[in-house]
């Protein structure tokens, strides 16, 4: 099956919708690796499922927790979608106040749309990311647009 690599990252004031997001999504998230910045992550290592009259912390072990996104944690999950290394990215971004870390939030939103991964802003969207047919269809793959190589490439003459 193929390597899904997914990097969740929410802000303070949407960090409860994010969890309940995971919640919700937990049997198909558990088929992906997860990475998270470091506040997300705790949240998302402590989630109880309650199913059957079990309960469970399925994601205690499953996350990859970076640094806190304001302390790098943002850079991070944006140097691994620069070398090709996260498919998806769910980020719910506090859209009602700015972050003391906003050219953080920058960066890593402009470089999810720049390296043209599956990227989700808000629930309807992340929704329908998890539940593409296109997610894990080993045909599909993520092309970088030529923007990039021809940036590589430019003449400097
Ligand atoms: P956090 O970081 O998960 O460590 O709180 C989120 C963010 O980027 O603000």
């Amino acid at each position: 099956m193929k390597e899904i690599n997914i990097a969740l990252v929410a802000h303070d004031g949407r960090k409860k919708e994010l969890v309940n997001w995971v919640k919700y999504n937990h049997k198909l998230l558990s088929n992906y690796n997860l990475y998270a910045t470091g506040t997300t992550g705790r949240l998302i290592q402590e989630l109880v499922i309650e199913e059957d009259g079990k309960v469970s912390l399925p994601f205690k072990d499953k996350v990859t927790r970076l640094l806190s996104g304001p302390l790098g944690g943002d850079q991070q999950i944006g140097a691994m979608i620069a070398e090709g290394k996260i498919n998806m990215l769910i980020f719910f971004c506090d859209n009602l106040i700015m972050q003391g870390h906003q050219n953080d939030v920058s960066a890593l939103t402009r470089l999810a749309a720049l390296y043209n991964i599956a990227f989700a802003t808000n629930r309807t969207t992340a929704d329908m990311l998890l539940t593409s047919s296109l997610l894990g269809d080993p045909e599909y793959d993520i092309e970088l647009p030529d923007c990039i190589a021809a940036y590589v490439n430019r003449s400097l003459k």
